[in-house]
């Protein structure tokens, strides 16, 4: 039965329609089940019916004409209770409805079961057999699988339907045209505009074998085609380069040194030399470093594979002498892909570039992190997008709330374009806020820091008004590099991040590799990677990393003072307390070796596991401050899994459970009369600020983006009234209720425009 239901699968994912994979659905249900009749029935919202969409045994003509009402019939009754419905004889069932000439009187025995994707019934799937009997357990197991299992092709292939058949379709009421797609919202901001879909134009996977009749042409033309896209790279670097935090160019960094790597050169060579042509050389190639890169636990480095993948056609597209196109752009593009990269973002002229809607990836995507470093709204993940249909349409991407509008309504036009307005009214008052302290209205100041580590160039964060790093994340040099950085390559970077921003405080993590984040010299094989080797623990291991560490750090400090380091991923007293020997032992030894004494910095630990919660007192009589990470802190509260699309929703830093561990940790710090910061994203969300300031934090940390909001937020509220926020929000059991009551104070407060598009 498996292959069976693997292969109707199969087969309705390749259905060109809805209603054709609806046709196939019928058909090979029924001749699997071996029953009279298969129909299904697609629920209509608008009309609160559900609608005969295709059927095998009853008449045709009844196709779009039979329609049930949510409570009538047998059918309504499977939507009602949202779960089998399984009849020996239809007719004498006092939910039975008659629907005259459709031919159903000559079935008795019934089954129908709802088709639910995401917890919305789509519809109905129904068999019936001329002979009154129930249907076996085994009939009900494979209909439910079945169904469980087209759910999501049927959302897709109506939504898809949504832009054209379906809506043609006389089966069911017209698509409204401002209904949304729903993805997951990326970026804030809203972008309107026009699609423009991006497509890889070459194809690896097409380039047949071929022996090079001369391999010294081959690797001309390989050469000359990695200098055309280093010259495209460096173009498109330069053209976001007005845009991007320095530190984000740095993506573009790593392109040019992947073109000009041995490992990706040599290979190409190597193979031409064995033989094959240059196409077919580069294919194995790239493909090869694709499945290294895909392979990699690290969700940032596994979805590298999608820029290797992405260098590989560009260099394909100059080797077939099919440069890229470059189209006319219109003046307002959201850019739309299943996936989009890095360098597809970049081919926007930067004025014209709106949006982007990507049908992968989540909110954690390299490519949100970029949108939201540049400003621009982005919607992710949104799968439902018939992307091959929409090229040329009008199109909303709304970033706060992941919501779609294609061929926008002009009601739904008209409020997006004032809240446009509104919005960039907004942020040109926002920008006035830099100079500006972050200070409530009644007088205390929450300094804000920034979250950075990807390289040490940090100018576009000094010019945030920032008063120091909360968060340099030192993996991210580690991760750059082809082996472990020795001790005067990390004081080179170290030194120029503490420098950047001295006297002001600057928090140096130590290496917090595992979880999502491995390196590639130092690969890490666990069926559990978050639970498992990560953090505090590898250093601890391995005393030679953490000590050439934290001897750099050390050194990096000596004149300047402002350095402060902080232990990630800290769930015991042991873990600080051995740390913090060794943190002694690298003085000692720096002192000895330089003859003058190298004094311990400030140090804390990152409070992001619960058992840090639960003994943060004991932590903090340990160290000088304690930095909540709430990221990690969510994740192991709630069991969510950070990078999940499948459960972002569940992720919410406003759970009530976080929010009591957040303010347990507050006052833990504060009786031992320790500073108490956050440095995960949350200190970039509006409500939650409110919230943080009202429990007493001493600092927040958040991407540079987010900062001049944040200090709109804080210099916009009270203690006082945060303070009550707090308490009435500590009332609440459920983290909706919270969001909205939050979403209520920030609107009162005139902030809605933080939260949602619009100003007011
Ligand atoms: C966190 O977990 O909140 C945090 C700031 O650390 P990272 O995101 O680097 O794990
Ligand atoms: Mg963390």
């Amino acid at each position: 039965m498996l292959t069976v239901l693997r292969q109707i699968v199969e087969e309705v994912n390749r259905a060109p329609n809805l209603e054709q994979a609806l046709r196939i659905i019928v058909r090979r249900v029924k001749q699997a089940m071996e029953v009279d009749l298969c129909s299904i029935y697609l629920t209509d919202y608008p009309s609160r019916q559900h609608v005969l969409m295709a059927t095998e045994g009853l008449n045709p003509d009844s196709v779009g004409q039979v329609r049930l009402g949510f409570d009538e019939g047998l059918v309504g009754l499977v939507g009602q209770r949202n779960e089998p419905v399984n009849i020996d004889d239809a007719p004498s069932h006092p939910r039975y409805r008659f629907c005259p000439g459709s031919g159903e009187e000559q079935y008795h025995g019934f089954l129908g079961v709802p088709i639910i994707h995401h917890r919305k019934l789509l519809g109905i799937l129904v068999v019936q057999r001329r002979l009154p009997k129930r249907f076996e357990e085994a009939d009900l197991s494979f209909m439910v699988t079945i169904a469980a299992q087209l759910a999501g092709g049927i959302a897709h292939a109506e939504a898809s339907g949504g832009i054209g058949g379906l809506r043609r379709d006389p089966g069911l009421s017209a698509v409204p045209e401002n209904r949304p797609l729903q993805g997951l919202a990326g970026a804030p901001g809203v972008g309107m505009g026009t699609v423009v879909v991006v497509y890889p134009t070459a194809d690896l996977g097409a380039i047949p074998d071929r022996r090079a009749t001369d391999p010294d042409l081959e690797l001309r033309a390989f050469r000359c085609a990695v200098e055309a896209v280093k010259q495209d790279i460096r173009r498109l670097s330069s053209r976001l380069g007005e845009r991007l935090p320095a530190e984000e160019m740095a993506l573009f960094d790593a392109y040019l040194m992947l073109l000009d790597s041995d490992s990706l050169n040599d290979r190409v060579v190597e193979r031409i030399r064995e033989g094959n042509w240059v196409q077919a050389a580069l294919r194995d190639t790239i493909e090869e470093h694709v499945r290294i890169f895909r392979e990699m636990d690290d969700p940032y480095l596994s979805e590298r594979s999608d820029d290797i993948r992405d260098l590989g056609l560009r260099i394909l597209a100059y080797l077939q002498e099919n440069p890229p196109a470059r189209p006319d752009y219109p003046q307002r593009v959201v850019l739309v892909a299943n996936e989009i990269t890095a360098t597809m973002l970049a081919e926007v002229p930067a004025e014209r570039l709106v949006g982007i809607v990507s049908a992968r990836g989540s909110r954690s995507s390299h490519i949100a992190i970029l949108c939201r470093a540049m400003g621009i709204p982005a919607v992710m993940g949104a799968n439902n997008l018939p992307v091959n249909r929409i090229d040329g349409l009008e199109i909303i991407a709304d970033g706060y709330t992941g919501r779609v509008y294609l061929s926008p309504s002009p009601e739904v036009r008209a409020e997006y374009t004032r809240l446009l307005q509104e919005e960039t009214e907004l942020l040109s008052n926002l920008s006035h806020l830099r100079e500006l302290p972050a200070e409530t209205a009644d007088g205390f100041r929450i300094p804000l820091y920034i979250n950075t580590g990807l390289i040490a160039d940090i100018e576009p964060s000094q010019c945030s008004g920032a008063e120091g790093i909360g968060l340099y994340r030192t993996e991210f040099p580690f991760m750059a590099a082809e082996q472990f950085p020795g001790e005067e390559q990390q004081l080179q970077i170290y030194r120029k991040v503490l420098k950047s921003f001295a006297p002001q405080p600057v928090i140096l993590r130590t290496l917090d590799v595992g979880g999502d984040k491995s390196l590639p010299y130092f690969p890490i094989e666990e069926d559990n990677p978050f639970l498992g080797w990560r953090g505090i623990r590898i250093t601890l291991d391995h005393p030679e990393i953490f000590l050439v560490q934290l001897r750099a750090m050390l050194r990096a400090n000596h004149g300047l003072g402002n350095l402060r380091l902080l232990l990630p991923m800290i769930s015991s007293v042991s873990e600080v307390e051995e740390a913090m020997r060794l943190i002694d032992r690298a003085c000692e030894e720096l002192s000895e070796e330089c003859g003058e004494r190298v004094a311990r910095p400030p140090a804390g630990v990152m409070v992001e596991v619960p058992a840090a919660v639960y003994q943060a007192e004991a932590l903090a009589a340990r160290v000088d401050f304690l930095s909540i990470g709430s990221n990690d802190l969510t994740q192991y509260l709630l069991a969510v899994d950070r990078n999940n699309a499948r459960v972002a929703e569940l992720f919410d830093s406003l759970h009530p459970a976080v929010l009591r561990a957040l303010e347990q940790v507050v006052v833990s710090g504060h009786r031992h009369h320790r500073e108490v910061s956050v440095c995960g994203e949350m200190a970039g969300d509006p409500a939650a600020a409110v919230l943080l300031l009202g429990m007493g934090i001493d600092s927040l940390s958040m991407t540079v983006s987010g900062l001049p909001r944040i200090k709109w937020v804080i210099r916009s509220f009270t203690r006082q009234e945060a303070t009550r926020l707090l308490r009435e929000v500590l009332e609440m059991e459920d983290v909706q209720q919270i969001r909205q009551h939050m979403a209520t104070a920030l609107e009162r407060a005139g902030l809605g425009g933080l939260i949602r598009a619009g100003k007011y």
